[in-house]
């Protein structure tokens, strides 16, 4: 059955990047679109359990047309990223947080139970064989995406019996052109993201492809990221397409919207919890709503607002707009305790500051 520790069958790519055309790609990888030479697959059958564990060079997936994936979104990832430290060396970021969430995630769309230790394991590996693509520049880190697919081959709609796991990894610059300008969110007054009982709190893609229409219709209005209200009274702030948010007060103080099913526990956002708890500002995790926000934004009560995840770190929320509501936020730049924030984090990842949480798991 399952080994938590995995051998993996290693092939090395025999026609790997040349080192000028990696030092190319890294001078501007832009986000997402870059590929380190190797990958990690892991194939899961109800008899056998997780086997046949490789690390091998990149390559397509080779998949029936009727495979479950293709058909009913059998689909779930994780998103984190390995950080190149100040002597050279690299480590990841919470990566136990990631399997755990995995595991969640996978428990809710019915798929293969992954343990964590290999979870975790296949990550530390593939970046230990792929470490030169982990960027040096300001802010850049290679990009890791786990993910997996149910791959039985099978139209009848019943949880598969049949899965690939599969790491793959991405050099990235940060997630927003310059360093973090603050971004334009379009309120979704059409759609929602996610409803009590439903995949919300799961990094699954159909969560994605559910927001994309959203994110068009913002788009199309002049702004870069959609915020998503609740869909029982479309009036609480839940969290953008693929990031958290938080919100800064007169006094001070932080508040996020609660956990509660239909928002994604983020990573980062639990982290700065965390964070900002330290360095004695009050956080509370308790909802707000859009009218509150918009007439907050606009007394002063409300100073500063930013959207925060794995990808896009802390991104500051310059304004908001939508059919019913139009307000910027301060002064509509990064304010102070985003930016604190936001350097707190970071100097931990980036092993500037003390690890003092033990958040790190350093890889060589
Ligand atoms: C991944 C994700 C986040 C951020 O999670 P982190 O663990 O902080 O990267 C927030 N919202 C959604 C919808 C996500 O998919």
């Amino acid at each position: 059955m399952n080994k938590t520790k995995p051998t993996f069958d290693v092939k090395k790519n025999p026609n790997p990047v040349t080192g000028e055309q990696r030092e190319l790609l890294l001078a501007n990888p832009g986000w997402g679109r870059v590929f380190t030479d190797h990958m990690v697959t892991m194939r899961y059958s109800e008899d056998r359990g997780w086997q046949d564990w490789r690390i091998e060079p990149r390559k397509a997936l080779d998949l029936d047309p009727a495979t479950s994936v293709l058909h009913y979104a059998l689909e779930i990832f994780e998103g984190m990223k390995a950080y190149r430290l100040p002597d050279g060396g690299a480590t990841l970021f919470r990566p136990h947080a990631n399997a755990r969430r995995f595991r969640n995630s996978a428990e809710r769309l019915a798929m293969a139970d992954l343990p964590e230790d290999l979870f975790v394991e296949s990550v530390r590996a593939l970046v230990c064989i792929d470490r030169e693509w982990i960027p040096s520049a300001q802010g850049a880190a290679l990009y890791l995406r786990p993910f997996m697919i149910g791959t039985e081959v099978a139209l009848g709609t019943k949880p598969s019996c049949d899965y690939i796991f599969c790491v793959i990894a991405s050099p990235v610059a940060s997630y927003f052109k310059g360093d973090g300008p603050a971004v334009t969110l379009w309120v979704s007054e059409n759609f929602t993201r996610a409803a009590p009982g439903g995949t919300g709190a799961a990094k699954c893609g159909g969560n994605y492809a559910a927001s994309l229409a959203a994110q068009a219709e913002g788009l199309r209005e002049g702004c870069e990221q959609v915020v998503f209200l609740d869909a029982v009274e479309r009036r609480w702030v839940e969290e953008l397409g693929g990031m958290n948010v938080f919100f800064v007060f007169e006094d001070g103080s932080l508040q996020t919207p609660p956990l509660g099913g239909t928002i994604l526990p983020g990573i980062t956002r639990e982290s700065l919890i965390t964070l900002g708890r330290h360095m004695g500002l009050t956080v509370r995790e308790e909802r707000y709503s859009i009218d509150q926000w918009q007439e907050d934004a606009r007394s002063g009560r409300l100073t500063e607002a930013f959207a925060c995840g794995t990808a896009a770190v802390v991104t500051p929320i310059g304004k908001v707009k939508g059919r019913t509501h139009g307000f910027t936020v301060g002064d509509g730049k990064a304010g102070p305790v985003t930016q604190r924030l936001k350097a707190a984090l970071t100097d931990i990842q980036f092993g500037r500051a003390d690890d003092k949480h033990g958040w790190l798991d350093r890889l060589f």
